[in-house]
């Protein structure tokens, strides 16, 4: 039969093959169903054929064949949390930062903040354009879908722009954007006195961010977006438990699926919050207390980690990866790509942060930067795993083996991705 495209003779083909049709669970985690000398065909942007290559050639061809001997072929990478979209940056307050030597002393607050004003008074090309150059950078680290979050808007107005601007990238940009209502990221400066009172306008905004097209008068690119999450950043600099359980409801009841940035840099009851109110992911989590950590171990929230926001911050604490597996959670990875924290456009450097102060084998890493960062945004059996009838989003690594992935860090080892069947990079 004929197939649009065949990868072939991969020295290790990593399935990653679903759990009971779901994410791989605790210590399950790490199960790749390597193929050695595998194959994989692809036909109108869906996975047709995987296996031994001898196999599927027998069953396939196609016009374009690309062979991957001595390489390592596997499923994109899904970047399970991002706050891609800004304009500006921070670099000259890093460096005043390492110059005072205090890195870790950042005022991340105020640091949004001071985003959220050149993100407003850019206009919405620049913020096009600034996006698209990092989403470039994470396709070509093999990205080949990831949630997007607002927040750098903090008004109705400019919460709408990057809203607009995520529709424009979510047709001209060849990764899968999956986005979240942020509005609740930090008190904007002209709240500072009354929180609560941005916490009204915050829920008022819902209705009109959860479907922005039927917000707008007239046609307007946002027409077909659907926004399925809201995200509250539930910690020290953002809002109490209290506040962030306001938004989530009204969103609940609005047919939004929930996420929450919890105990990030203290412990702020956010990570049992999330599982209280049954939110897809609980995000962070360095300073989750245990009970809290047996909580979430024994629901279904995906813990999505993020330690290079440790490491952009040279802060010791991370996440507890291990104790999350042992109480049997599910644990996916992201970049936590944003202005402030953690400017980093790269899960296999993210790969190498786990394996290091997350203490994950290379194959369990893989699989929580793959299947498991899927079902922390709701693209599970879509993304994340080369299974007959799933989108044919494949990264080749030029890696001789797996272990290398995580042991290598700082060079980029994605040597070519196929998003939906089409070569896109390499
Ligand atoms: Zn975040």
């Amino acid at each position: 039969m004929k197939a649009d495209l065949l990868i072939h003779s991969a020295a290790q083909l990593c399935v990653i093959p679903p759990h009971n049709g779901g994410p791989q669970r605790g210590t399950r985690l790490g199960d790749l169903g390597i193929v050695e000398d595998g194959a994989v065909a692809c036909a109108d942007g869906r996975v047709v054929a995987v296996g031994p290559t001898e196999q599927v050639r027998a069953d396939w061809w196609a016009p374009v064949e690309i062979d991957a001997s001595g390489k390592v072929v596997c499923p994109g990478f899904v970047d399970p949390h991002t706050h891609v979209v800004w304009a500006g940056g921070r670099a000259g307050e890093f460096v005043e930062r390492i110059r005072e030597g205090d890195l870790c002393g950042t005022k991340v607050a105020d640091e949004v903040r001071a985003i959220v004003r050149t993100t407003r008074a850019a206009p919405l090309a620049q913020l096009v354009a600034e996006t698209r150059s990092r989403l470039d950078r994470m396709l070509a680290h093999g990205t080949t879908t990831a949630e997007v979050k607002t927040g750098y808007g903090l008004s109705l107005v400019d919460e709408m722009k990057i809203l607009e601007a995520i529709a424009i990238l979510e047709v001209t940009h060849p990764i899968t954007l999956v986005p979240t209502f942020l509005g609740a990221y930090v008190v904007p400066e002209e709240f500072l006195e009354d929180p609560d009172g941005y916490v009204d306008q915050v829920i008022e905004m819902l209705p009109l961010v959860a479907c922005p097209g039927e917000a707008r008068e007239g046609p307007c690119l946002t027409r077909t977006l659907r926004v399925p999450f809201c995200d509250v950043l539930c910690d020290e600099g953002g809002f109490t438990a209290d506040q962030a359980r306001r938004v989530l409801e009204r969103a609940r009841d609005l047919g939004m699926h929930l996420k929450v940035h919890a105990d990030r840099f203290r412990p702020w009851g956010g990570t049992r919050l999330a599982v209280e109110m049954g939110a897809v992911s609980a995000d962070h989590l360095a300073s989750a207390p245990p009970e809290d950590i047996r909580r979430i171990g024994a629901s279904d929230t995906v813990a999505v980690l993020l330690p290079a926001t440790s490491f952009g911050l040279a802060l010791h604490r991370y996440a507890p990866a291990r104790a999350i597996l042992e109480a049997g959670g599910v644990l996916a990875l992201g970049t936590n790509c944003n202005a402030t924290t953690s400017w980093c456009e790269s899960m296999p450097l993210v790969i190498a942060l786990a394996c290091r102060y997350l203490q994950l084998t290379p194959e369990q890493a893989l699989v929580a930067a793959t299947l498991n960062g899927a079902y922390a945004i709701g693209m599970g059996g879509e993304v994340g795993s080369l299974q007959v009838g799933w989108a044919a989003d494949i990264v080749i690594l030029d890696l001789p083996d797996v272990q290398h992935l995580g042991y290598r860090f700082g060079a980029n080892p994605v040597q070519q991705v196929i998003k939906r069947g089409r070569v896109v990079v390499g």
